[in-house]
């Protein structure tokens, strides 16, 4: 099994399974932080951004399963989100000035927090390294947060000199978004773009929706993209990852590979397509 292969080091704190090596750290531009978590399947990314006064901008917070706030070399002046899913929201409950879309899926969630038996990859096969025999994994959860603000579709933030563009593209979730960063171009797209097995099969997902969120990123934004930062697989992306999405679904880009199957979520048809897939509802 895939749990033998290696051993993290310490683990500080019991609260969690890991410490603070179950994150990669790196600098993937000048002033942009990537959190990668590689030792589990889903391999997610949240980000750091610094503002013009030398603060911190936090998008996203990973699976929680171990302190993200450990790992920062400062409090962040705020935590945006791109949705409410279980990968995105782990450490939301450690931050003060968190921030979410309003909209109901996601206040809900958020406030809701997940049981581990509501999730999927926290189960020990879903793991790259050994789960420390100390922790028991079955008590896991994500608890709900009480306290956060709200923002809404269009809203342009200015966080300490760094400006923030709230996109809303639903699709994935009801109230997923993308954060336009127009300094640099950066756009920050959850699990809305990634380069891989892009889920639409889940009870809360929309085909449709996700194609017209497509459509809205490429006709409002189009080339002033310089780079994607995603929530899965890698730390950056080309924009170009926008258009061969927008491609596949057209049928101007042809899949490599069409594979049946039934997973959590339900029956799917994943569409395969060089360096990413769609998992569309059976
Ligand atoms: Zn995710």
């Amino acid at each position: 099994m895939a749990n033998n292969i290696k051993e993290l080091l310490g683990q500080p704190n019991s609260e969690y399974p890991f410490g603070p090596d179950w994150y990669e750290i790196t600098e993937v531009a000048l002033g942009t932080t990537a959190i990668r978590e590689p030792h589990h399947f889903e391999d997610v990314f949240s980000f750091t951004k610094a503002t013009a006064n030398g603060g911190l901008v936090l998008f996203d917070t990973g699976m929680g399963l171990a302190n993200i706030k450990d790992i920062l070399p400062m409090p962040p002046v705020r935590t945006l989100l791109t949705h409410s899913h279980w990968d995105h929201i782990g450490g939301a409950g450690l931050f003060k000035n968190i921030s979410i879309l309003d909209n109901e899926y996601e206040t809900s969630r958020l406030r809701a927090g997940w049981r581990k038996d509501e999730t999927v990859g926290y189960d020990e096969e879903a793991f790259l390294v050994k789960v420390p025999s100390s922790y028991d994994l079955n008590q896991f959860n994500i608890p709900g947060i009480e306290s956060f603000e709200t923002f809404k579709d269009g809203d342009a933030i200015n966080i300490d000199g760094l400006h923030v563009v709230v996109i809303h593209t639903p699709g994935h979730t009801p109230g997923s978004v993308c954060f336009f960063l127009p300094q640099s171009g950066e756009l920050i797209t959850g699990d809305t773009l990634y380069p891989g097995p892009e889920y639409l099969h889940l009870a809360e997902s929309s085909v449709n929706d996700y194609l017209q969120s497509l459509y809205r990123l490429r006709s409002e934004l189009g080339n002033k993209i310089t780079a994607i930062l995603p929530g899965h697989n890698q730390p950056l992306a080309e924009p170009d990852l926008l258009n061969r999405h927008i491609a596949a679904f057209e049928g101007s880009l042809t899949p490599t590979e069409i594979v049946e199957g039934v997973d959590e979520f339900g029956p799917y048809e994943q569409r395969k397509f060089a360096g990413f897939s769609l998992m569309l509802p059976k």
